[in-house]
């Protein structure tokens, strides 16, 4: 028997939200700085409870869904982001922001020679942090011989308009939150916008 291609096959079960997650948290990662799978599992909950997926279907002009229909969001516990979030449409990244106690600093210097991003300026005195360029890994913070540095702030930074494939982009930073309802009021006008 023919199909009947005049059909939409959308399926009810088809995800629009291909949703992912680094297993920094189910391995005990060193790196890890916000607990990845607990991230994923609040997303999950949220993108269902606002039928996301649902949403996202009824902008699709075709009777198929493709590969290229889908969002990806993918979160990573720690800026090495092992999981690929910078090249996901959505990308969510734990980070922390050092500083430093002063009194406790003696200018040994070491922090600025660890740091992979060039973020730390030591010139006779206590740190400055250049904030554009610092990924929150903690690296200073751990080579610190006298604990001059703690974290002051931690939370996701949100990347969106990465892409994979034959010409791969990097997404971009558009916000650093601190809680789940700040990342999620992000996330809700992303998709605004995607479902609009
Ligand atoms: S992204 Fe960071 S926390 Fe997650 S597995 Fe990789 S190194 Fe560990
Ligand atoms: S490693 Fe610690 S003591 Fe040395 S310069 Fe940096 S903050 Fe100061
Ligand atoms: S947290 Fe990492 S990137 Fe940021 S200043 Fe420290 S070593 Fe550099």
């Amino acid at each position: 028997m023919k199909k009947d291609l005049s059909k939409p096959a959308l399926s009810k079960n088809d995800n629009m939200v291909i949703l992912t997650a680094c297993q920094g948290e189910q391995r005990n990662c060193p790196n890890l700085l916000v607990k990845s799978t607990k991230w994923e599992s609040m997303t999950a909950d949220w993108l269902e409870k606002n039928k996301i997926s649902e949403k996202l279907k009824k902008t699709i002009n075709s009777k198929k869904i493709l590969r290229h229909h889908k969002i990806s969001v993918v979160i990573a516990g720690c800026p090495n982001g092992c999981s690929k979030p910078y090249t996901a449409n959505i990308g969510l990244v734990g980070f922390v922001k050092p500083d430093v106690e002063p009194d406790l600093c003696t200018a040994c210097g070491e922090c600025e020679i660890v740091c992979p991003d060039t973020a730390i300026t030591v010139n006779g005195g206590p740190p400055v942090f250049d904030r554009d360029k610092c990924l929150g890994c903690i690296k200073c913070r751990d080579i610190c011989p006298t604990n001059a540095i703690s974290l002051s702030e931690s939370g996701i930074r949100i990347f969106e308009g990465g892409k994979q494939g034959r010409h791969p982009k990097l997404g971009e930073i558009i916000a650093e939150k601190n809680t789940p309802d700040e990342v999620f009021e992000v996330l809700n006008k992303i998709f605004e916008n995607l479902t609009d």
